[in-house]
Parts: C-alpha cells; sequence; structure tokens
C-alpha cells in the first residue's frame, strides 16, 4: 500500500470486520478512502487508483454485506453490492490498461462477488411501460432455445438444370455420376419459414437473449399488495431463477450490467407491441 496510515486503517478495518465491529471497519475503511482522494488531487499514478478503487470496492462490500443502519432495506445492500462490482470492474479495466500486475487477483473477486449477488438476490427484470423483458442468460438458456425452420426453394438438377423432382423433366439420380461429374440437387433461394421454441434445440447456441412478456400478463403473478408495494418503493421486478441454480456459472461483470437494464432497442421494440416478442441468437453451425 502506497500509503502508511491508509494502509494501517485498512488493516484495522479487516480486524475489526473479523471480530463484528462493523460499525468501526465502516469509519476505518471511509476514512482511508478520503486519505485516498486527498493523495490522488497530487498524485495519479494508476497504481494508486487502483488501490483506492479495491478498498472502495470493499467498502460498499461490506456495506451489502451487513446492515449497519436500520433503514438498510435488501434493495440497498443490492444497490451497495454493484456498487463494489463496478469499482472493481473500473479496477480491472486499468490494470488492464496500464498493464498492471495483480489482475487476475481482480477477475477472481469479480467473479465471486458477482455469484454472491445472484445467489443472494438473484437479477432485476427491466421493465418499459408495456413489457417486463427478461434478459437473465442464467434463465433464458435454461428454459427454451430457438429453432428455425428453413425452407429449400427450386430444386434443380446439377447435370441437366431442371427439376429433379419431376420425372418427365429430369431422369438424372442425385449421388450417381454421369460422365464423370455426380448429380446433386441445387436449391436456388433459400427461405426462412419459421422460428420455434423448443425444449432441445438442435443448436444449443440458439437460445433466446431477450424475451419480452407482457405485463398485463405478469402481473398477475403478483397480489394487489405487492404491486403497490412495487409501485411505492419503485422497486424493480427481480429474476429468481438464477438464484435457486446452486451453481451460477461464469457470467462477466459487462455481460451481467448489460442485461440489467433497459438498452434503446428494448424501449424501441417494446413501443411496437403489446405482444410476447423474442429476440434470440441465430447462431448457425460451423461446419
Ligand atoms: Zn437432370
Ligand atoms: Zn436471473
Amino acid at each position: 500500500m502506497t500509503n502508511q496510515k491508509i494502509a494501517e486503517l485498512v488493516h484495522l478495518a479487516r480486524e475489526n470486520k473479523k471480530k463484528g465491529n462493523y460499525q468501526e471497519a465502516e469509519i476505518q475503511l471511509r476514512t482511508s478512502l478520503s486519505i485516498f482522494e486527498m493523495i490522488m488531487k497530487k498524485d495519479k499514478e494508476p497504481q494508486i487508483l487502483v488501490e483506492y478503487l479495491t478498498t472502495k470496492a470493499e467498502y460498499y462490500n461490506l456495506k451489502a454485506k451487513v446492515m449497519l443502519n436500520p433503514s438498510d432495506t435488501p434493495l440497498k445492500m443490492r444497490q451497495n453490492a454493484i456498487r463494489s462490482l463496478e469499482c472493481m470492474e473500473q479496477a480491472r479495466e486499468t490494470i488492464e490498461r496500464e498493464k498492471l500486475p495483480n489482475r487476475e487477483n481482480v477477475e477472481k473477486n469479480i467473479s465471486n462477488t458477482l455469484k454472491n449477488v445472484i445467489e443472494v438476490f438473484g437479477c432485476v427484470v427491466p421493465e418499459t411501460e408495456n413489457h417486463y423483458i427478461f434478459k437473465c442468460p442464467i434463465r433464458n438458456r435454461n428454459g427454451f432455445g430457438i429453432s428455425p425452420s428453413i425452407v429449400l426453394k427450386n430444386p434443380t438438377c446439377s447435370i441437366c438444370g431442371k427439376n429433379p423432382t419431376n420425372p418427365e423433366e429430369c431422369s438424372h439420380i442425385p449421388g450417381s455420376e454421369y460422365d464423370k461429374e455426380v448429380c446433386r440437387i441445387l436449391h436456388k433461394g433459400i427461405g426462412l419459414d419459421h422460428s420455434a421454441l423448443v425444449r432441445r434445440p438442435k443448436d444449443p447456441r440458439c437460445f433466446p437473449i431477450k424475451i419480452f412478456m407482457p405485463k398485463a400478463d405478469m402481473n398477475k403473478a403478483f397480489t394487489e399488495e405487492e404491486l403497490k408495494i412495487k409501485e411505492r418503493d419503485k422497486s424493480p421486478a427481480f429474476c429468481h431463477l438464477c438464484k435457486k441454480l446452486k451453481t451460477v456459472p461464469d457470467i462477466d461483470f459487462r455481460t451481467f450490467s448489460k442485461m440489467q437494464r433497459l438498452e434503446e432497442d428494448d424501449i424501441k421494440s417494446s413501443k411496437s407491441s403489446k405482444e410476447m416478442l423474442i429476440s434470440g441468437y441465430l447462431l448457425f453451425a460451423d461446419k
């Protein structure tokens, strides 16, 4: 640590945390952050910035885990967990940009904290006027996949160029050789007939990335009381499927924070319809 005073404070805070003296730990971390801020006014060393950000992450992480004030709600504690993650992500970006050591440590911390957040709080379901938008990849990957149905148009014989399905037009047999040339059926034109939601898609990468559920339908899952509280506290809806999965799969913070908020695209899509909408990956096999 760059500064003796800061190092002492952080050490004391950690000791106090272990002993359960959370109030003291909070004050010590907060004090060390203000010393950092004073130093950083003069010294713009990236290493100091990284140390500041990781200490700030530690501070918010404490506030995410322990109720320090009677006014702390689960929602506020969750916000602190997200702030902690944001600080770590900024630290990670600085380390990467400045080619500083210990990148792996920060990455591991991010991944552990994120798993913790998902296990405790689930994830936010962003909403517009018409829809709840499920973007949680853990949830969406766990339900249905998308299976495209493709129509091949205008079959043509590679030998004579006529319709091979009509024996009056073409007598060649696909796969057979004619004058050292193998007869094949060629299709001039491909059309997409429909996409189906299936339990097990042929290509497991074809999962929905966003599912827009009509609010009118989804709100039926809440009691009137719950809806009132939600409105009053301006609380978002939460997805609990990822929380229920005992092992949270690896997911990076950038993907996570993207799915936790509304994107411009979401607002546009939701405006155009009140129906259920699905936008999904249509990845085709490489071979
Ligand atoms: Zn033919
Ligand atoms: Zn989720």
